[in-house]
């Protein structure tokens, strides 16, 4: 791992270029940014950065155990269920101590910093605050304003931002040509952009496995019941979605994607074929009609971040667009 493999994240890793060329690398960082956009991937970096010969070459011993999380000097710690837990913060304090195993530099990843509580972030606070000099934090948030303020405010903050499109893009088509797998078609490419919003870590969460292809089927389907209303085969749709909170929100949001590219489409012209394909008979729909759908979109996602039992969003939602 090195540096120029760090998509879209050029002022982060200038920041720590410069650092590193004037030999002053920060005690601890807080990487902060959406999931998924290269943090972790960034740390690993510096310390390749730091400990290879060649600054991160990927053939060498360092590099190779690196890349495949075998490093004993390259320590990530993250949340045991839904926080870190104190017991996991003490054992690191305790190792922070001593010597790195055999890097000249010791890097320590803390992801999901906001999950720790705040007697975890006070064992925490003593070794970020008095590291070793061969020793670094780097704390990664999705959450910044939820990682404890004390522990915060001893970091060096370096934000990290979604990427674009065709960023995203480029680091999803490389990371599945590693593994091997077949390109994708354009649709499936476009459709998983667009639900990761930047991020390419989600955008192979959603092509790993059928989560994705769930969520296209369930969008048509929802499109479905707007075109041609029918209470029964309304109820039969949103019965089995009650305990499917994620499903039903990635549903809502990749139906608002559509529609709201339709709109674009049709104020600003463009190429949006992929989303007119999966939206059978919208041509039909007024522009007045579009903008109640979405939102009526808008309010079913609402409600569903609200705790509002997803089977009758689904059902409040089509029963009002169809009334509009
Ligand atoms: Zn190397």
């Amino acid at each position: 791992m090195n540096f120029s493999k760090i998509i879209g994240q050029g002022h982060a890793v200038a920041a720590l270029q410069s650092a590193l060329s004037h030999r002053r690398l920060s005690g601890a960082y807080l990487f902060a940014g959406p999931a998924g956009v290269g943090k972790r991937a960034t740390a690993a970096a510096l310390f390749c950065a730091v400990n290879c010969e060649s600054g991160g070459c990927d053939h060498c011993e360092i590099c190779t155990r690196v890349s495949s999380g075998q490093h004993p000097d390259l320590i990530v710690i993250e949340p045991d269920g839904r926080f870190i837990k104190i017991d996991q913060v003490r054992a690191l304090a305790e190792n922070a101590a001593f010597p790195p195993h055999e890097a000249r530099a010791r890097i320590i990843v803390i992801d999901g910093a906001e999950t720790l509580n705040l007697s975890a972030a006070n064992a925490l606070l003593k070794s970020v605050e008095e590291p070793r000099a061969d020793t670094h934090f780097v704390l990664c948030t999705s959450a910044m304003h939820r990682v404890i303020l004390t522990l915060r405010s001893r970091c060096q903050l370096l934000r990290f931002r979604p990427l674009s499109d065709q960023e995203t893009a480029t680091v999803v088509s490389a990371q599945l040509a590693a593994a091997g797998r077949p390109e994708l078609t354009q649709q499936t490419k476009a459709n998983a952009l667009r639900l990761a919003e930047g991020s390419p870590g989600r955008a192979l969460e959603l092509l790993n496995g059928d989560f994705l292809a769930e969520a296209l089927t369930l969008a048509e389907q929802l499109w479905q019941m707007l075109i041609t209303p029918s209470a029964s085969a309304t109820f039969s749709f949103s019965e089995p979605l009650g305990r499917e909170r994620p499903r039903v929100a990635e549903t809502l949001k990749l139906l608002r994607l559509w529609l709201r590219d339709v709109m674009l489409q049709r104020e600003m012209g463009g190429d949006r074929t992929a989303t007119v394909e999966a939206l059978r008979g919208v041509e039909a729909l007024s522009n007045t009609k579009l903008r109640a759908t979405l939102w009526e979109l808008q309010q079913a996602q609402t409600a569903l971040d609200a705790n509002v039992n997803p089977r009758l969003v689904v059902e409040n939602f089509v029963f009002a667009s169809t009334s509009v």
